[in-house]
């Protein structure tokens, strides 16, 4: 696996990039989001520096979860009526990918399922009712809409802060689901909970 060194097209910065499956890198040095088109890196006009909150996770710091190490590559921050939650992208050995989602304390993993049935639009679902999703009745707990509001590192999948969303939680078959709905897609996530005794970090 050979990744090629690219330079930040608004500042001169090198830009380093932790696996093939990158899709958007914010540069360390100017924070403008930088989405890779066929090995180059476009700007996106967007800078959203996060307010920093006590984490154990930071953007290349290595660890374990039950076992296997990772090192985390990147965060996106969602922003929310009642607050907002961060989602880290943990990378194992380069070749897979965890995504942890952090809300005020508590941790989720979770991975993004391929959607294989059709889904109900947002404005139709409400909770307290249950969907189905490829073949899973998931009972709906809370329907929201979120924004985007800060990127870091590196993302395998195209997250732009300023990008608005719609959301359903729900709970099917033992597993938590969330579907998130933007303006041209839909993304099937599903997931469980971590204790914080889950991770291992190792020493800065
Ligand atoms: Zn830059």
């Amino acid at each position: 696996m050979e990744l090629k060194d690219l330079t930040c097209p608004t500042c001169g910065a090198p830009v380093k990039l932790r696996t093939r499956f990158v899709q958007v890198a914010v540069c360390e040095y100017c924070n403008q989001t930088l989405v890779i088109h066929d090995d180059k890196l476009d700007p996106t006009g967007k800078t959203a520096k996060m307010t920093q909150y006590p984490t154990p996770f930071s953007v290349g710091r290595y660890g374990s979860l039950k076992g296997t190490e990772f090192e985390v590559i990147g965060r996106v921050r969602y922003e929310y009526d009642e607050g907002w939650w961060d989602e880290w992208c943990l990378s194992i050995g380069g070749e897979k990918l965890i995504w942890i989602e952090e809300d005020e304390g508590l941790f989720r993993s979770f991975e993004r399922v391929r959607i294989k049935s059709a889904i109900t639009p947002w404005d139709d679902v409400f909770p307290g009712s249950s969907i189905n999703i490829n073949k899973v009745d998931v009972f709906v707990t809370e329907k929201n809409e979120a924004k985007i509001i800060g990127a870091e590192g590196n993302l395998t999948v195209k997250r732009v802060p300023g990008t608005t969303l719609k959301y359903l939680d729900g709970t099917g078959n033992e597993q938590q689901y969330t579907i998130e709905f933007y303006e041209k897609s839909i993304t099937l996530k599903s997931g469980e909970d971590l204790e914080r005794g889950d991770f291992v970090f190792k020493e800065e």
